[in-house]
């Protein structure tokens, strides 16, 4: 069993810091990123101020510098995602400005190329695979459900013509490629540029497993929440109007409820602002208790993005 590998996690949140690569074209430009250390340790340098004063240390429990790989970070990811079949409720987030990466970690640049699948497809892979080594003692069904948020209105991606239709059973990770093509065809439905959709709403991908232990019958539940999170970055009030603005107003709402739950979980207080934000809502019954959180803090390394950059550590550090 994995139970032990899961004990061995410290405490319920952890906090990872993935610095994405300069992409091609973008090279040879001015870093924010000084220093990586081996036990979670960032320093972030401001290249437009001299002195002492323009470096600032950030704690994590690990940093993913930007040679590592899809499979780096699964690796650190994995024990988590296998305590879902044990019975736990994992919820895993990607925060960030939008183009630091956030899409990548969770999904990858392309369903299509394996070598490079983000922590969604590899989650949902090993998921299979356990449950089908375990098939002699355990027997498991895994449903999927999707959902976009977006202005406070949860909407269903793998069923349009009904509302909370709920799980869909998968049986394999073709199924789920199935499912997930179907889910981000719907999510362009009605976007007039899909990426610019993308990065004002929280995607959320859901995955129920139910396991009957066949000498038993004692049934376990765990579930996987893994959410791409709308772009954090700060609009311009003088700029933003209309939709935009009110676009911006509910990200933002959204992102400081989903770091206030976050905040009162590390802090054990007794009362969890749930009801602050749909996010927070839709996600009440997996985060705390004996659920399990890891927020992947995204961060472009590029020196124009510097004050974005502090802005997400700063939230970052808040919650771990
Ligand atoms: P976000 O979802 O936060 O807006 P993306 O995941 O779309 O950002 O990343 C922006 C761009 O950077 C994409 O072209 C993506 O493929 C690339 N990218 C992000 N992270 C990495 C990485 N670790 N390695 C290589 N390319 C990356
Ligand atoms: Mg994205």
């Amino acid at each position: 069993r994995l139970y032990n590998e899961v004990q061995d996690l410290k405490g319920n949140i952890r906090v990872y810091c993935r610095i994405r690569p300069f992409l091609p074209g973008q090279s040879k430009k001015l870093t924010t990123v000084e220093y990586i250390g081996e036990n979670g340790e960032l320093v972030i340098i401001n290249p437009a101020k001299q002195g002492k004063d323009n470096r600032r240390l950030f704690k994590f429990n690990k940093v993913f510098g930007p040679t590592c790989s899809q499979e780096d970070v699964f690796l650190d990811t994995q024990p988590l995602i296998r305590s879902v079949l044990d019975g736990y409720n994992v919820c895993i987030f990607a925060y960030g400005q939008t183009g630091s990466g956030k899409t990548y970690t969770m999904s990858g640049p392309d369903v299509s190329l394996r070598a490079e699948w983000g922590v969604n497809y590899r989650a949902l892979n090993d998921l299979f695979e356990i449950s089908q080594s375990r098939k002699g003692s355990i027997s498991y069904e895994i449903g999927v459900q999707m959902v976009e948020i977006y202005n406070e209105q949860v909407r269903d991606l793998l069923s349009t013509s009904v509302p909370d239709a709920g799980m869909h059973p998968v049986r394999s990770t073709s199924d789920v490629l199935d499912l997930m093509k179907i889910g981000l065809t719907n999510r362009a439905v009605g976007a007039t540029a899909l990426n610019e959709r993308s990065s004002r709403s929280h995607s959320v991908l859901t995955i129920h497993v139910r396991g009957v232990d066949l000498e038993t019958d004692a049934i376990l539940r765990g579930s996987l929440h893994l959410i791409d999170l709308a772009g954090s970055e700060r609009v311009d009030r003088s700029e933003a109007t209309g939709d935009r603005l009110k676009e911006a107003q509910h990200i933002n709402k959204s992102l400081s409820a989903l770091g206030d739950v976050i905040f009162a979980l590390a802090q054990k207080n007794s009362h969890i602002p749930y009801r602050n934000s749909k996010l927070t809502q839709v996600l009440q019954s997996s985060l705390g208790g004996q659920a399990k959180t890891l927020m992947f803090v995204q961060i472009n390394p590029d020196v124009e993005s510097y004050s974005e950059t502090i802005s997400t550590l700063k939230f970052a550090e808040r919650v771990s």
